[in-house]
């Protein structure tokens, strides 16, 4: 049988929601089946975050450089910085046979999805509105004007949660990454991703039924 190609996943969900937690939990667990893509980004890091682990961080004429070299799958601007996905990475690893996680907010996951409609897309929420803000506060990383615009960005990014393929509700982290694990894994057995199985078996059961 044919090496197993890898599937494009995007990863949405509310700031707060426990996307990137999920995340690194999956990659803990499974490492040799998923690469996440390290996006590129203009805003600052967060103590602890180091470039080229979390994110590249990038000046903001670096990143419009890349975005005019076609360097980008995707890009959007979320609360007053760019975010961008850069594309060879991801090409890589998809040729490499694993499935290639973009945890990446709305605007850019409907870009993806129009660029390459096979792509898995999943949401992720807390169980709550009332608990996405204890998160997000309990955070601690951030200011209370960024909460507020975040919760409000939250509000905006609810209107297109339809236009995803699966919601993965976060109340428990171990469930979680378990569903996001599963509903990948049965992507994978979709009819119209096996389309080179189906007719190599078909071709085989038409010899037998001539009696070859
Ligand atoms: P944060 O600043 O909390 O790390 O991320 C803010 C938002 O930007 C999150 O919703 C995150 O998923 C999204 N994001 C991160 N990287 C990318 C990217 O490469 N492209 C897009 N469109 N959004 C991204």
């Amino acid at each position: 049988m044919n090496k197993k190609k890898g599937i494009l996943i995007v990863v949405s969900g509310f700031s707060g929601a426990g996307k990137g937690t999920i995340m690194n939990q999956l990659m803990k667990e499974y490492p040799d089946t998923y690469a996440l893509s390290i996006s590129a980004t203009t805003r600052s890091p967060r103590p602890g975050e180091v470039h080229g682990k979390e994110y590249f961080f990038l000046s903001e004429k670096e990143f419009k450089d890349m975005i005019e070299s076609g360097a980008l799958l995707e890009y959007a601007q979320y609360v007053d910085h760019y975010y961008g996905t850069p594309k060879s990475y991801v090409q890589q690893q998809l040729e490499t046979g694993k499935d290639v996680i973009l945890e990446i907010e709305i605007q850019g996951a409907l870009k993806v999805k129009k660029a390459h409609p096979d792509t898995l897309l999943l949401f992720v929420t807390p169980p709550s509105a009332k608990e996405l803000k204890r998160r997000l506060a309990g955070r601690g990383t951030e200011e209370e004007s960024v909460i507020d615009s975040r919760l409000s960005r939250a509000w905006q990014e609810a209107q297109g949660v339809e236009d995803y393929d699966y919601l993965v509700v976060n109340g428990d982290l171990e469930e979680a990454v378990q569903k996001v694990h599963t509903m990948i894994q049965n992507e994978h057995d979709r009819v119209a991703r096996n389309h080179t199985f189906i007719e190599t078996i078909k071709a085989e059961l038409q010899c037998f039924a001539k009696g070859e």
